[in-house]
């Protein structure tokens, strides 16, 4: 059986080279005699792999010396909360961007622990554009700016930071490690795993120091980031397979170039993919303003929804999987992450176009 292209927004696909990596260590890892799932996380072989993976990570993001690296659980979606918990010490209302599903999600969850300032909101529109930052209304009293610079859902990206003294908070999720970005601008950067970094089950957490030892005494101590931070982010078992997953990527992406190498890669992937779409006399459209393209989540509509299913069934057929919208927004969206590449995008743009002539 071959591997198909998957163009799953998350769990997504992983780096093949990587995958055959763990499969030659299954039953035997490290001269342990067992596998990494089977083994402690307090023993001295996964301890390094894991300070291994933070290192890796580091080097890959250029992490400065004064933010913490944790490998919690919970998803990004925890972080919905764990953020304000942390982070209310700095006062009771906070800024946030709405600029799609996930911010709208972040919103609800931290309306239970800060007075949220919403500085601007897309939902009427159903999310096709980033406002400019001049129109955003940023309050002078939030105890931090939170933003989801990448919409998984819309496709909607920005790759500019509100200009604020106040820690930004960032959910990275879908765009972590697709590009570099400058670690010192931010106050907390997280990322569920499960698109860019390896399997679901763990969450990366970048939290600047003078964030972090401020958690009220009444909430769940595994969401103090100082609990985590203290304990090495083993205040108990952690994903341990997820966790060994990860390093193993952050190994391929720096013998691959790192970010650098993987922001070229993706900005032409995302190039020809929207080329192909803008240039096929409206058969295809995306609906997002230019400005705002994700370069990682590329939803696009057929003219004619009457052949969504036939899209469907024809594309998984030839091998190209989990192009289906997600079910709030419908049509298509083929996320296009790092594992992708060029030829998954020469793949799908083939499979469009002879799908097109077959039905124009
Ligand atoms: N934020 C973004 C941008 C996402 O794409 C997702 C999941 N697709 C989440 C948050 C929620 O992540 P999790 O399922 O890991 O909680």
């Amino acid at each position: 059986m071959s591997r198909i292209f998957n163009f799953s927004a998350g769990p997504a696909a992983l780096p093949e080279a990587v995958l055959k990596e763990v499969q030659t260590e299954m039953l035997e890892w490290n001269g342990a005699g067992a596998s990494v799932m089977e083994v402690s996380h307090r023993g001295k072989p996964f301890m390094a792999a894991a300070a291994k993976a933070e290192q890796d990570l580091r080097d890959l993001m250029g992490i400065p010396d004064n933010y913490k690296v944790l490998f919690l659980q919970g998803g990004a979606t925890s972080q919905f909360s764990a953020i304000p918990l942390n982070l209310r010490f700095l006062g009771g209302k906070a800024d946030y961007a709405h600029t799609g599903h996930w911010s709208k999600k972040a919103i609800a969850d931290a309306k239970r622990f800060v007075e949220v300032n919403t500085v601007c909101d897309t939902s009427e529109e159903g999310y096709k554009h980033v406002p400019d930052v001049s129109d955003w209304t940023l309050s002078d009293d939030a105890a931090y700016v939170h933003i989801t610079p990448n919409e998984t859902i819309a496709g909607v990206e920005f790759d500019w930071l509100p200009d604020t003294e106040k820690p930004i908070c960032a959910d990275l999720s879908s765009t972590i490690l697709s590009r570099p970005i400058d670690v010192s601008k931010y106050g907390v950067i997280y990322a569920g795993a499960q698109k860019n970094i390896g399997p679901a089950g763990i969450t990366i957490v970048i939290v600047r120091d003078d964030l972090v030892g401020n958690f009220p005494d009444d909430a769940p101590r595994l969401m103090d980031y100082k609990v985590m931070a203290d304990s090495d982010s083993m205040n108990n078992t952690p994903p341990t397979f997820a966790w060994y997953l990860a390093g193993k990527v952050f190994a391929w992406l720096k013998a691959n170039g790192g970010v650098e190498a993987m922001a070229s890669i993706n900005r032409e992937k995302a190039e020809k993919l929207y080329g192909y779409i803008d240039a096929s006399d409206g058969f295809y459209t995306n609906p997002v303003a230019v400005a705002n393209r994700s370069w990682m989540n590329v939803p696009f509509i057929l003219a004619d929804s009457g052949l969504d299913a036939a899209f469907l069934e024809q594309s998984h057929a030839a091998g190209l999987h989990a192009l289906k919208g997600h079910r709030s927004v419908g049509g298509m969206r083929a996320s296009i992450y790092n594992a992708l590449g060029l030829d998954a995008i020469d793949a799908l743009i083939d499979f469009m176009d002879s799908f097109k002539s077959a039905n124009q």
